[in-house]
């Protein structure tokens, strides 16, 4: 918690024991190559931008369709689902964040493993639902047998984040199995740079739910949309949250983009298969140099080196004005996240960090 020098007595106790996330910085005083946010390197579709363009207009006077039914549509089809099955929502933190008050309760704990996207404690503490953390295994892969506990609701990312490890569609199918009274969420934000989607699966399970996001494979971080799939009355659980919050969460540009952008598949591919052959070409070069890098289905790396800590490696980047992430936590605290970037900008930082591992091992 902050210091209590800066509560004010205007708060509500809520808000006062409040633990905010933290998101990975965007700093604006001078050019940094930027491989600390997971955003995509290349822009939207041309089309996508097209038609946001043309949405501009007098329209704005009105508000936009509370139902988002287009889209809604335009997904369904996209996945082979029905349209009650997709929710849409004004990217995937606000999904998740409704997820939290429409299916997990207070006084029943929910697992999620103890490595993971550091969102989730922070709203577990927003909704007071406790929680018990799963202890990844060694390997980093999510341990199936963690999640057999008894428990009030599960989430996890496919790929897990930040370590980019993915999980087997059987495994998340024995997940499921365990737990049919309980709503299992499947975060899959990266699952487009090379996971397997569980959402075949979603017909046979009515308590799974999976959160998606365009922020990354679809290069609309700026836009916010997200979007739920699962079965129609999970989906209606998220619509009579949405409907006591705001019924208006998607503007009209943004819905017009985020549809344009499942209708623009071409460019999709292309984007979505140069980020991953980035990838594995970095790969390849972190492990000449001696990195462990862990295996990695997502539009980041998470690796290690063996002689040099982090933090120096992240410190020594930041003055070449390159930004990774660092996560000062129990079990990561020597690994750094390095979301892919262009070619050019991956030449950068691996020519910065053979300088950095140069001159502090010699
Ligand atoms: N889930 C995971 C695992 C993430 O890393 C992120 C990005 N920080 C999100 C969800 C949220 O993405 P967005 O709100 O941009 O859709």
């Amino acid at each position: 918690m902050r210091g209590d020098a800066v509560l004010s007595k205007y708060w509500s106790n809520v808000v006062r024991q409040l633990e905010p996330y933290i998101p990975g910085e965007q700093p604006k005083d001078k050019t940094y190559i930027k491989l600390n946010t997971n955003e995509n390197p290349y822009p939207p579709s041309p089309k996508v931008i097209q038609v946001m363009q043309e949405t501009v207009n007098e329209s704005l006077r009105l508000y936009p369709n509370p139902a988002c039914d287009e889209l809604r549509v335009g997904i369904s089809q996209y996945y082979g689902l029905t349209k009650e099955q997709v929710f849409v929502g004004n990217g995937s933190d606000e999904l998740l964040a409704f997820s939290f008050l429409a299916f997990f309760n207070p006084g029943s704990p929910i697992l999620f493993p103890d490595i993971t996207y550091s969102f989730y404690p922070v709203y577990a503490a927003l909704f007071n639902i406790e929680y018990q953390l799963v202890p990844l295994n060694e390997d980093f892969s999510i341990s199936v047998n963690g999640f057999a506990e008894k428990n009030g609701g599960i989430i996890f990312p496919n790929p897990n984040a930040p370590t980019g490890k993915g999980i087997a569609l059987t495994a998340i199918e024995e997940i499921l199995k365990h737990n049919a009274d309980q709503v299992v969420i499947v975060d899959e934000a990266y699952i487009d740079f090379g996971g397997e989607s569980a959402v075949a699966l979603i017909n046979q399970n009515p308590n799974l739910l999976i959160i998606q996001t365009l922020s990354k494979s679809r290069s609309l971080a700026g836009l916010r949309v997200g979007f739920a799939m699962g079965h129609k009355d999970l989906i209606e659980a998220l619509d009579r949250v949405k409907n006591s919050i705001n019924s208006y969460t998607l503007d009209r540009v943004a819905l017009a983009g985020a549809l344009e952008s499942f209708n623009d598949e071409a460019y999709f591919q292309d984007v979505r298969q140069r980020v991953i052959a980035t990838r594995e070409k970095t790969v390849a070069r972190m492990k000449e140099m001696g990195f462990i890098v862990i295996p990695s289905i997502a539009n980041f790396i998470f690796i290690s080196h063996p002689l040099l800590p982090a933090i120096t490696i992240y410190q020594q980047l930041r003055q070449k004005d390159i930004l990774v992430r660092y996560f000062n936590k129990p079990r990561i605290d020597n690994f750094l996240r390095v979301s892919i970037g262009s070619d050019e900008e991956m030449e950068c930082f691996l020519q910065a960090v053979a300088e950095v591992i140069q001159k502090h091992t010699k």
